[in-house]
């Protein structure tokens, strides 16, 4: 997985939601029981313009709230700071494998959605419309990344399970002990050479489950160039939540 190494969603993890008034703003908050958490971890959820509360398993909600109302002025900063959010609409732009492209309604389209001249028409009436765009490019996701495993593995020679994808929140991709990968839908609107990054990433982990030379050894012979696929991530990453 690639945001947080060594971190493995396991069944036990347990949610909740709440909410809680920092400097005056009504903040959405996540709270995770994690079984492998060993500290209070605070951290900004883009996609909800709110904050993820990581506590190890028997470490009380309170505290996780205390340390936020105490850092209230710090997270509202960083909420504030977070880049605009980008509505799935006639009119918008929506970055396609890395190219921006402006989203056009087009109520009486033969087509449900199609890509044509750096735009993105979608047919149908209005009130589809964000589903019907997101519904695409999950599709055009799971190809593009579909596509990629499956070449990758053969190059390694390694069998490999499902590949599903999801709307994961703090990571782009992820590979379990059984071969079986997930992926973030949202890579689909990444360049095309940080999307084969975050696959070959993904890829070599059927070979090392660690993060060793060996690993980046078989990462590099997997795609063109990861660290400036990882430098990308790092700078433009958190944007891509803020679409839809
Ligand atoms: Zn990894």
């Amino acid at each position: 997985m690639i945001r947080l190494p060594r971190r493995r969603t396991g069944r036990m993890v347990r949610e909740q939601h709440v909410t809680i008034e920092l400097d005056g703003r009504t903040v959405p908050v996540r709270i995770r029981h994690h079984p492998r958490a060993r500290r209070l971890i605070l951290r900004i959820d883009p996609e909800r313009d709110g904050l993820v509360v990581t506590l190890p398993p028997q470490a009380p909600a309170d505290e996780g709230l205390e340390l936020a109302r105490r850092k209230g002025k710090w997270i509202v900063g960083r909420l504030d700071a977070l880049p605009p959010r980008i509505a799935f609409a006639d009119g918008a732009t929506v970055p396609f494998l890395g190219a921006d492209h402006v989203v056009r309604h087009r109520p009486l389209g033969r087509r449900p959605v199609w890509r044509e001249n750096g735009e993105i028409n979608v047919s149908g009436g209005s009130e589809h419309l964000p589903r019907r765009l997101r519904d695409w490019l999950e599709n055009q996701a799971r190809y593009e990344i579909g596509c990629r495993v499956a070449e990758k593995a053969r190059r390694l020679g390694r069998a490999f399970g499902r590949v599903g994808l999801r709307d994961t929140h703090s990571r782009w991709g992820s590979c379990s002990a059984a071969g079986n990968f997930s992926f973030c839908w949202r890579l689909i609107m990444m360049p095309a050479h940080v999307l084969d990054y975050v696959v070959a990433h993904e890829v070599a982990h059927l070979e090392a489950m660690d993060h060793g030379a060996g690993f980046w050894r078989t990462v590099g012979e997997l795609t063109i160039d990861s660290t400036e696929a990882r430098a990308w991530l790092h700078r433009h990453g958190a944007r891509l939540r803020r679409y839809g």
